[in-house]
């Protein structure tokens, strides 16, 4: 296999689109690889996005506002930069072929243009765990019938594919949380916690709905759900071990009682510069762990009756996709509602939990999720359904 060399960036402006670019410039400065960026996508930040596609030359840059289009025109005249906007012209980009495509779209947005990459035979490189949480089987059914990679980005998987081997005698896998910034936090403290005190992570920068995310710990539910799609394993061969310092990343357990894990310095430009160049490494700046400065790594259990999001995940993995697609697009909801103070930080997990059970319970059963369009069906209804639950009933948790 020759080196991928042509990447382009599904939600380039974002947090793992920035760490990516940090990847590329310091891999092509220090001569250890050459990547050439094709296309640069991003949501509505056109200033953001032209910077980008200037400093690097991308062949296309889009923006899915389409309001934007004149601003971002405007930023990159006099550049060769194709300039294109609207969803449609996001999936487009992602269709141009390339060796690479970083899908870091953020949220079940992401997953039309990253079953379009695939659909063209492109390897991809997948940040945007809602897709895999929503649409992981059609993306890895569409990948083998096309003999395309799906190599994952985010920390735990990227650990696990380190770890994993050919996966004989594999057992279990453990993926790590830091357990956010209520790991020591009482019920009552989270209930009355702000959006700015819930997106302030104690080790890894990221976009707010990932921060948010780590708080409720939904976003280890959704990296539960995504390691079981991408590894293709049982409920019962995946845990979640709470490691405040995020060193471990992730671990695979196997059959002769060997354990093996894959340690870093948290920082996200590791696992993207494996996805990127692998089944090479390229060189990044990230920090060099020191373990002996460190002096211990500490581990412990995940309260579940504070952080009720793990036991939702194994209960959505356990009834299939269209379990786990309800899940994901009932957290967006709530997590938008909780941003925009329209519920508490604990209503989060409860909101989940009611539209997962209405789901299990209810008349959505029957609705199938196998192909695109019945996912964006699914995707729908929940997002109503989560709407009219926030709006109705008022025995929130957190109220
Ligand atoms: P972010 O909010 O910082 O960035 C999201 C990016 O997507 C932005 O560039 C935004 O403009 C773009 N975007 C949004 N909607 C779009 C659309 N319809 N079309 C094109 N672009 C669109 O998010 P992030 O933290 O970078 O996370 C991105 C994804 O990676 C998420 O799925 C997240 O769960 C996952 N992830 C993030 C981290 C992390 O450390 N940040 C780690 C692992 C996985
Ligand atoms: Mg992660």
């Amino acid at each position: 296999m020759t080196r991928p060399h042509n990447i382009s960036i599904m939600g380039a402006t974002g947090s793992i689109g920035k760490s990516a670019l940090d990847v590329v410039r310091h891999a092509n400065a220090c001569g250890d690889q050459k990547f050439k960026i094709v296309a640069l996508a991003a949501g509505s930040d056109a200033e953001g996005l032209a910077a980008q596609a200037r400093e690097f030359d991308a062949d296309v840059a889009v923006i899915a506002d389409e309001t934007k289009i004149d601003e971002l025109r405007s930023r990159l005249a006099g550049t060769n930069v194709t300039v294109d906007a609207g969803l449609s012209a996001v999936v487009e980009a992602a269709s141009r072929p390339v060796d690479r495509l970083l899908a870091a779209i953020v949220g079940s947005a992401g997953l039309e243009s990253t079953i379009a990459a695939v659909r063209a035979g492109n390897d991809v490189a997948i940040a945007n765990k809602e897709s895999v949480v929503c649409g992981g089987k059609l993306i890895l059914r569409e990948a083998a019938r096309r003999g395309v990679k799906v190599l994952p980005v985010d920390s735990e998987h990227s650990a696990i594919f380190q770890c994993i081997g050919d996966g004989r005698s594999l057992e279990k896998m453990t993926i790590t949380a830091s357990g956010g910034p209520f790991r020591k936090a009482s019920l009552e403290e989270m209930r009355s916690a702000s959006p700015q005190q819930a997106a302030a992570h104690p080790n890894w920068s990221m976009g707010v709905k990932n921060s948010i995310d780590s708080a409720t710990l939904m976003n280890k539910a959704l990296e539960f759900i995504e390691a079981g799609f991408l590894f293709d394993v049982g409920e019962d061969q995946l845990d979640v071990l709470v490691h405040p310092q995020s060193i471990i990343h992730g671990m695979a357990h196997f059959s002769d009682g060997s354990v093996i894990a894959q340690l870093g310095a948290p920082d996200m430009k590791t696992p993207i510069s494996y996805a990127l160049a692998w089944p090479d490494r390229t060189a990044t700046n990230v920090d060099r762990l020191d373990l002996a400065k460190l002096g211990s790594l500490d581990f412990e259990s995940v309260d579940e009756d504070r952080f009720p999001a793990i036991r939702l995940a194994r209960c959505a993995y356990q009834h299939g996709a269209a379990a786990t697609t309800v899940l994901n697009c009932a957290n967006e909801v709530a997590v938008s509602a909780f941003i925009a103070g329209q519920c508490g930080f604990l209503d989060i997990s409860w909101l989940v939990e009611q539209a997962l059970s209405r789901y299990l319970e209810g008349s959505m059963q029957g609705i199938a999720c196998e192909t695109l369009e019945e996912i964006a069906f699914l995707d729908r209804m929940t997002r109503e359904m989560t709407r009219e639950i926030l709006g109705s009933d008022l025995r929130r948790m957190g109220g």
